[in-house]
This record gives C-alpha cells, structure tokens and sequence, in this order.
C-alpha cells in the first residue's frame, strides 16, 4: 500500500495555501451549509481552519452547537481510563512512559489487579472503560489486553471495553474482535512525516507507515468500530486536523464507514518529558476552533475529550460539539486504588469526581450517558453509520441515556446530583416525541426503581 496516496502532504498543503484568502462571505456560506448536516468537503474544512476573526469564530460555534443538539440532542457519553501498564520499549519524546525515562515507577498489572481496578472504577458509576497501555512485547502485547478485558466483563459490571494500543497485526486484531471490544482507538499522533520521524526516534512505533495501515488491518479482522485522532501540539494543527478528516474519509471510502470517533488530545507536561516546550502550541481559542471544524465537517462522528484539559475550557467544549468524555481520570497504572505521581503518563487538569463532573453537566442541561446498547445491539459500523445519518439514532440513544442516568442516579449518585439528575430526568422524558417509546420508557425507569439493571432499546 503506497500510504503516500492516503496521506499526501503536498496535496494538504496546496489546500492550506488556498484556503489563506478565503472572503469573509465565502467562510459565511460555507458554515450555512454545514447547517444539512451532511458535512463539508476538505476545501471548504481547510478554510474554516483559518477563520481568526472572532466574529466568524462564534457564528461557526453557534453552528457546531446546532449541530451537535439536532444529531446527538444534548447527551455527553461517560467513561474513564484504564491503565494496565506503563511499561513501554518506545521513545516518544513527550511521553513520560518513554523507555529512556529511567525515574518512572514500572509497573504491569496482573489480571487480579487489572480487575481490582475496574472495580475501583466501577463504583464511580462508570460502565464503559478505555483499556490504555504501552507497547512492551511480552508484557503488553494483545494476550495481556485480552485476558485483562475477559477479566474485567467477567468479574465486573462494567459493560463496553474499548481499547487504546499499540498498532497489531491482523491475527492479533481479530483476538481482539473475539473477545467482545467496544472502539480500537489508535492516534497518529501527526501526519506529518518529518515531525512524527522526529518525537519518534526508536522502538517499534517510529515505523509512520504501520501505524498508519493499523486501521486498515483492524478492519480486516472484523472490528469496524474505530476511533482517530493527533496530538495536538506536535505540529501545526491546520496540517494534522485536514489530515485526520482526509484519513477519516479514506476508511469511509473503503470500507463503507469512517471512524466512530476522533479525540483531541493536546500535549501535556509529562514526568520527565524529552520535550522542553510544545512544538506547536495550540491555544484555547484552537482548541474550540477545531472542535467545531470537526464537528461541521464529519457531523456524524462522535468527538471525545479526555481529563488533559481543564474544567472551565471542557465545560465550553462540551457546548460545541464534544459527545463523549473522561471522568475521575488517573493515567498510571494501578491509579485507582493508589496516588503514584512517578508513574503517570502526563499531568491531567481535570480533577473533578465522577459525581462533581456528572452534577456540572446536568446543571449546563447536558443528560449525561452511561449507555453501552449499541455495541451490544450490533449497532456497530455500517449499521451504526445508516441509523445515525437517518437520524433513527436518537431514538435508542435518548431513552437509553434515560436510563442509563437513572441507574447511576439510584446506585452512585450524592443527595444533591441526586435533586438535579431527578429533575432533568422529568424534563428529558417529556422530550422524547414517539408516544410508545416514551412509554415504555417510564415503565423501564419504574423497573428500575424496583431493583432490575441493564435495561436498554
Ligand atoms: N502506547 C500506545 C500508543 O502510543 O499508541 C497506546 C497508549 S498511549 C498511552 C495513548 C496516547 O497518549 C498516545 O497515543 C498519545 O497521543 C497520548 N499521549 C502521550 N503522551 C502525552 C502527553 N504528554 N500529553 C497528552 N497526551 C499524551
Ligand atoms: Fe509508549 Fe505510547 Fe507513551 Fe509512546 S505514547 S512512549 S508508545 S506509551
């Protein structure tokens, strides 16, 4: 495979050269027509990228708000990190898992500790875990993800797995999509050649094209629930924000459904870092920026936000367009159950508990979500894409955000999330449209003061 023709650089280039002179009336009628919610095309993306002016800014914020309320209505999907290890044999020069950071505490949990974690997780509320790990042969590879994951759906509550780890070959990802993951989420970190040869500079992962073409072998093995993204900051966010939506569109193109999701992690400090500065600094102001680019360009994929930024900027964040999010998150191994700054992979900004974040996103309207239905349901790839663009979505996700809050509200919640969840519950209900739906809504919730669980449509 010629990955030069997936990801061309002078091609992305030459967009971004062209978009520089956009008019302003030119930006104006491009935003209007992302109110289809059909999406744009790269051209028109590379020059929402530019916009500086704030004026155009909050109009194209204004816009993804729209958006991201008539598609995903104002549900934000809940889940938390899972560290198994931080033993790495990489080099990424901003990681603090970096095999040259000789101070970090090691450390691989085994499957019982794997599960005391889940289980420590568990009892915030959550019911969807990210696996996340380094990339050590022997220690990390895909038997420890897969028994960790059998561990946890067996010995726990926790109901959808997804996964974020090193790039496989296509045995391995068809153990992974054996074994019941939700996502395989994988970053390029940057599209960018040069820059990617540069923070990678030994170790399995500084091969760009394998990383690249991971996607391509999880989806011949079965998975076609994927999730994408860069690390924001490597290099200049024009560049790699039109490459991640050109490599979305290549899977879409070939295999019939792009990514499920996209994250937005942008650099953190990490404990001893290789990396005095941020290459490419991204401001707030970008960071929202792209959010909503994403958000009007590929309307139908879901954009996740992690802990790595604080609480103020992620609470705007939500408003434009973000669907899922981190909560209570820790980033070393074994974290759940033991503070160990020495091992933590970065710093996160967020520290608010599962129960302060859930009582903020109720209060900004928000209906927070514990739903893992569709991956249950088959609802995955192609058939999730169909649901989603016709908009049939919205009536599982609804009602199973419904009651997927009440669950957490009867078993988790503190008196005062409680009053407020109980509230926006009754508003929520009164939203939903189809009158037998809403129905048998009310009768699940009553079920579900009586003590039965994992209702969903
Ligand atoms: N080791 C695997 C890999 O690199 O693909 C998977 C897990 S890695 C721990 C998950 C992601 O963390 C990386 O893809 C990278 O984008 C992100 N990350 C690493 N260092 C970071 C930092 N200092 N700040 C923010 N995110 C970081
Ligand atoms: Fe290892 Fe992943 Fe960190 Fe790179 S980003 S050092 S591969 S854990």
């Amino acid at each position: 495979m010629d990955t030069h023709k997936i990801i061309n650089e002078s091609y992305i280039n030459k967009l971004l050269e062209k978009s520089k002179s956009t008019s302003k009336e030119d930006i104006l009628n491009i935003i209007e027509k992302s109110r289809d919610c059909f999406g744009l095309n790269f051209e028109e993306a590379a020059c929402l990228l530019q916009i500086q002016e704030d004026e155009l800014l909050d109009i194209m914020f204004e816009t993804a708000k729209y958006i991201k309320e008539k598609i995903y209505g104002n549900r934000i999907v809940v889940f938390a990190p899972l560290y198994t290890s931080n033993e790495c044999r990489n080099n990424c020069l901003y990681c603090g898992f970096r095999a040259a950071n000789r101070d970090l505490n090691r450390r691989t949990l085994n499957v019982t500790e794997v599960v005391r974690e889940a289980k420590a997780i568990e009892v915030q509320g959550h019911k969807r875990i990210l696996l996340v790990c380094g990339e050590d042969k022997g220690k990390t590879d895909v038997d420890h993800i897969v028994d960790s994951v059998k561990a946890i759906y067996d010995g726990t509550d926790i109901r959808r797995i997804n996964v974020n780890a090193a790039p496989m070959n296509i045995e391995d990802f068809k153990k992974l999509k054996n074994i019941g993951i939700g996502t395989y989420q994988i970053f390029q970190e940057t599209y960018h050649r040069e820059t990617y040869r540069v923070m990678h500079p030994s170790g399995l992962k500084s091969d760009y094209d394998w990383r690249l073409t991971a996607l391509d072998r999880a989806f011949e093995a079965g998975i076609d629930d994927l999730g994408i993204g860069v690390l924001l900051g490597l290099y200049d966010y024009k560049f790699d924000v039109l490459a991640t939506l050109i490599h979305s569109d290549y899977l879409d193109n070939k295999y019939s459904v792009g990514p499920h999701t996209i994250s937005i992690p942008r650099l953190r400090p990490a404990h001893n870092s290789a990396l005095g500065e941020v290459p490419c600094p991204v401001s707030d102001k970008d960071l929202k920026k792209i959010v909503a680019v994403y958000r009007l360009t590929v309307p139908y994929t879901g954009i996740i936000l992690s802990t790595r930024e604080n609480s103020k900027l992620r609470d705007e964040l939500l408003e434009l367009g973000v669907s899922q999010i981190s909560a209570g998150s820790k980033t070393n191994p074994g974290g759940y159950e033991e503070e160990d700054r020495e091992a933590t992979q970065f710093e996160t900004s967020d520290e608010r508990s599962v129960d302060q974040m859930i009582r903020v996103v109720t209060k900004q309207g928000h209906l927070p979500s514990f739903c893992t239905a569709c991956y249950r349901a088959k609802r995955t790839g192609e058939a999730f894409m169909e649901l989603a663009k016709d908009a049939h979505i919205h009536e599982f996700c609804h009602p199973n955000a419904i009651l997927t809050f009440k669950e957490y509200l009867l078993d988790y919640a503190s008196e005062q999330t409680k009053r407020d969840g109980e509230a926006l519950l009754d508003r929520e209900l009164n939203r939903i449209v189809d009158r037998k739906i809403k129905e048998e809504t009310v009768k699940r919730l009553k079920r579900l003061e009586k003590g039965e669980r994992d209702l969903y449509f």
